[in-house]
């Protein structure tokens, strides 16, 4: 019993079917005592064709303000359509929009941040037995303009209102049966993991694995909202995303995620000077485009290679604008690679267990995957390859280190 913020993503409310049953679900949690709040993505697809149409007509960077106009609508058709469904069901429900729940954020078009959300009126109706059906995904700034979180960011939406109403649980029902060791879409025997921890959920989070929003996790662990990823349709008890207890398993790594958004630009033949570095991302950093990895080169006589990634989105303004700042830093060549993939080992067992590198390495090196760069931070492990082996590469980890096995 208590006060339960559930998250229905994009295929749980795929066709008007799986929302009559995602109602059952809800009136289910009601029936057992619960109250409920409900916060819905947009129907599966449906942001990706908002999405195209906008870009048909606007071209690669349509007007932010109108994308938000646009991609929120998906979410506003499911929140009418789950109430419609509750209703029908006898129970109580109302929708609500962001504007309408004073859901504001800041004016990051496309990626907004929460600053604030008013309560009282989801209040009142938990007390007097209502459903509140919120849209997720969609914010508004403090010129009453619609905002959007950032793709994924209705599990954001579901984190900020548990937090704000100290809900007892948040749980994020999806198509899968939890957190897996890794994305079970690519491994068979990917292992749903009863419970993780937030640092390594917002590592995997972070580094591609979509099951939920970063700033989901990052929220539920500032706040202290007890996170539950679980399947909308096959009971079972889930994942729970935990603070790091002493009695919890202690794998040397937890799980895998890849990423294949990403691309790599080399800056050939540089003077090996103080500066370099600065006057090669300064630009990039500019234009507001995130920089992830970077290698500098031991330089050989006076001259250094300089390669970096970026989200492949990026990638021809990036490639273009260092083309352009070619001559002035006197590179000899500027080239990049968009079909780039990057591979993740996570875990804080890595802390306590040597040897973690080593293995991913040589099995990559069995495989006859070539690691085109490193990045490595106290519980993770990063290589980045070509992108044809990602699938591999993954499958081929997820063995080495015994992950389709409970740890001892
Ligand atoms: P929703 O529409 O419910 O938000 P998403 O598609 O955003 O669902 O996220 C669920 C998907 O995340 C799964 O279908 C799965 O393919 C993918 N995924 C990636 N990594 C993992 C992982 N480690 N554990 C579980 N699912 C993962
Ligand atoms: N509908 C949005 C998207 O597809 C938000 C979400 O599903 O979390 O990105
Ligand atoms: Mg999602």
């Amino acid at each position: 019993m208590g006060l339960i913020v559930q998250k229905y993503g994009g295929t749980s409310v795929g066709t008007t079917e799986r929302i009559a049953q995602v109602a059952q679900r809800v009136a289910g949690y009601q029936a057992r005592g619960h109250q409920v709040v409900v916060v819905v993505s947009a129907m599966s697809g449906e942001t990706n064709r908002l999405v195209a149409m906008g870009r048909e007509l606007g071209g690669d960077r349509p007007s932010a303000r109108e994308m938000d106009v646009l991609t929120s609508s998906g979410e506003q058709v499911t929140v009418a359509l789950l109430s419609i469904a509750l209703l029908e069901l006898g129970l109580t429900a109302k929708s609500y929009l962001a504007d309408q729940i004073r859901f504001r954020t800041d004016s990051a078009h496309g990626r907004a941040r929460i600053e604030q959300i008013e309560v009282e009126k989801l209040r009142q109706d938990i007390d007097q037995g209502v459903i509140p059906v919120v849209a997720g995904f969609q914010g508004v700034n403090d010129q009453g303009d619609i905002t959007t979180l950032g793709r994924g960011g209705s599990d954001t939406s579901a984190v900020a209102l548990a937090a704000a109403l100290s809900a007892d649980e948040c749980e994020i029902c999806t198509d899968v049966e939890g957190v897996y060791t890794t994305d079970p879409r690519i491994v068979e025997g990917a292992r749903r993991l009863s419970q993780i921890t937030f640092e390594e959920m917002l590592e995997l989070a972070s580094l591609g694995s979509k099951v939920l929003h970063p700033r989901s996790v990052e929220f539920a662990g500032r706040y202290r909202v007890p996170l539950r990823v679980m399947s909308t349709f096959i009971p079972g008890p889930g994942t729970l995303i935990t603070l790091e207890s002493e009695t919890m398993e202690q794998a040397e790594v937890s799980g895998i995620a890849h990423a294949v958004d990403e691309a790599k630009i080399t800056v050939a033949g540089v003077p090996d000077v103080p500066g370099i570095a600065s006057k090669i991302l300064g630009p990039v950093g500019a234009k507001s485009i995130e920089v992830d990895m970077i290698v500098q080169n031991t330089g050989v006589d006076g001259m250094t290679d300089f390669t970096f990634t970026v989200k492949r989105q990026d990638y021809d303004t990036t490639l273009d604008l260092l083309k352009e700042v070619a001559a002035d830093i006197s590179a000899r060549t500027v080239t990049g690679d968009n079909a780039i993939a990057k591979v993740s080992i996570v875990g804080v067992g890595m802390r306590s267990h040597a040897g973690v590198a080593t293995k991913v390495f040589d099995r990559l090196a069995t495989e006859n995957i070539n690691i085109q760069m490193i990045s490595t931070s106290e519980i993770k492990i990063s290589v980045v390859i070509a992108e044809r082996y990602v699938e591999l590469a993954v499958r081929a980890l997820h063995d080495a280190f015994n992950l389709h096995q409970e740890p001892a």
